[in-house]
C-alpha cells in the first residue's frame, strides 16, 4: 500500500482536445493531493493530443504523462486499458479518477478488474481521509433515496468514475506549466480483438449538451401535454438555453432521454436551472442541485422542488413561461 503515491486523473480526449469532465476533475484532485501532500497528475492516452495535454497543465495538473501514438488513434477497451495498465504497474499512482462517460464507463471497470482493485461507479463526491490516504466515495444508491460513501481501504491504486458536471471547472492559466513525461506503449499483437468498422457522428438529438450549458430550461409532467414543450423551448431559445426535462416527461414520450436531467439522466451544473412544473423528487434533484441559481414554477406552493429553489414562481407554467420569455424579449 505505501508504494502507491499521487492522484491521476484520466484526461478523455475527443478530437484532439480534452473532454470537460477530466479538467473538471483536476478541481477535487487539487484539494485531495494538497490535503496529504501529494502530486496531481494528469493521464493523456491518444494520438495528437498537444492540446489536451496544454488544458490539462492549465487547469493544475503538477505532471502530465502522456501515451500517445498509431495505436490510440481510437479508443478501443483493450489498447486503452492496456496502456493505464502499464503506467499503473509503473507509477503506482494510489487514487485514479475517471469521468463517467460512456469511455470512461467502459475502461475503468476493465482496469480495475486487471489491477484486481475495486471501482466506485458514478460518484457524485469526493473527499479524502487525510490520515489513511482513502479517498471517501459518494453515489446515489437504493434508488436515489441515500447516499453511499463508499472506503476502499485495503486496495491501490483506489479507482472510481465520477459523473460529468458534477464538479465545476476550475479557471484555467494558460501560462501553467507542468512536468510532461512520455511514454512509449506499443500494444502487443492480438491484443486488440475488435475492428473499428465505422464512426458514425453522433445525431443532433443525443448531441444535446446539457451538462456543458449555462442555462437550461426543463419541463416536466406539470406542463400537461407534450405541445406545451414549446413554451419551454422558447423561453429557452429567448435566454440562450437549452431544454431539460425530468423523468416524468421523458416516460411520457413527451421529449427523448438525451434530455433527461436526475439520477438516471444527466448531472448538470448551469449558472441558471429554471424548473417548470417538476416536483422536485430526490432522484431529480441529484442531477441539478449543484446549479448555481434554480428558479422553479410550480402551482403547488408545497412543491419540494421550492426547498432547493433560490426563487419560486408559485402558478400555472402555461402563463407564467409565455409571460416570462416577453417580458425577457423586451430586454
Ligand atoms: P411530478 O412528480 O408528477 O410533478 C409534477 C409537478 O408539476 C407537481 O409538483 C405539480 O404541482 C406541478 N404542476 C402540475 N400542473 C402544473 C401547472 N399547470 N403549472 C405549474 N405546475 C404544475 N426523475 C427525474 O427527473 N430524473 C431522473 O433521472 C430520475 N431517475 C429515477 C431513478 C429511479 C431509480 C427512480 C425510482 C425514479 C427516478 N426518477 C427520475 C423519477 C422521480 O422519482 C419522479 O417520478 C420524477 O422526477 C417526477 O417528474 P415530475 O416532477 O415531472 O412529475
Amino acid at each position: 500500500m505505501s508504494e502507491y503515491k499521487n492522484l491521476w486523473v484520466y484526461i478523455e480526449v475527443l478530437n484532439g482536445s480534452a473532454k470537460s469532465v477530466g479538467l473538471e476533475l483536476l478541481g477535487p484532485g487539487r484539494r485531495m493531493t494538497d490535503a496529504v501532500g501529494e502530486k496531481l497528475a494528469a493521464v493523456v492516452i491518444g494520438s495528437g493530443v498537444d492540446e489536451a495535454v496544454k488544458s490539462a497543465a492549465a487547469y493544475g495538473a503538477d505532471q502530465i504523462i502522456v501515451a500517445e501514438g498509431a495505436d490510440y488513434a481510437d479508443y478501443s477497451s483493450e489498447a486503452y486499458e492496456y496502456a493505464m495498465a502499464q503506467l499503473t504497474h509503473k507509477y503506482k499512482p494510489s487514487t485514479i479518477l475517471i469521468g463517467a462517460t460512456s469511455q470512461g464507463r467502459d475502461m475503468g471497470p476493465r482496469l480495475s478488474c486487471g489491477l484486481k482493485t475495486g471501482l466506485t461507479a458514478d460518484c457524485t463526491g469526493l473527499e479524502i481521509d487525510t490520515v489513511t490516504g482513502n479517498v471517501q466515495w459518494t453515489r446515489p444508491a437504493f434508488g436515489g433515496n441515500l447516499m453511499a460513501t463508499i472506503e476502499c481501504p485495503n486496495t491501490r491504486p483506489q479507482i472510481g468514475t465520477v459523473r460529468p458536471g458534477v464538479f465545476k471547472r476550475g479557471m484555467p492559466d494558460a501560462a501553467r506549466t507542468a512536468e510532461i513525461i512520455r511514454e512509449d506503449i506499443p500494444v502487443p499483437a492480438g491484443t486488440v480483438r475488435t475492428t473499428l468498422v465505422e464512426k458514425i457522428a453522433e445525431a443532433a438529438e443525443a448531441a444535446v449538451k446539457l451538462e456543458e450549458a449555462d442555462i437550461i430550461v426543463s419541463g416536466g409532467r406539470g406542463l400537461g401535454k407534450p405541445e406545451n414543450f414549446a413554451l419551454v423551448k422558447d423561453l429557452a431559445d429567448v435566454l440562450g438555453g437549452v431544454v431539460g426535462a425530468s423523468r416524468a416527461a421523458v416516460d411520457s414520450g413527451w421529449i427523448s432521454h438525451a434530455h433527461q436531467v436526475g439520477q438516471t439522466g444527466k448531472t448538470v451544473g448551469p449558472k441558471l436551472y429554471i424548473a417548470c412544473g417538476i416536483s422536485g423528487a430526490i432522484q431529480h434533484l441529484a442531477g441539478m442541485s449543484g446549479s448555481d441559481v434554480i428558479i422553479a414554477i410550480n402551482r403547488d406552493p408545497d412543491a419540494p422542488i421550492f426547498d432547493v429553489a433560490d426563487y419560486g414562481i408559485v402558478g400555472d407554467v402555461k402563463e407564467v413561461l409565455p409571460a416570462l420569455t416577453e417580458a425577457i424579449k423586451k430586454y
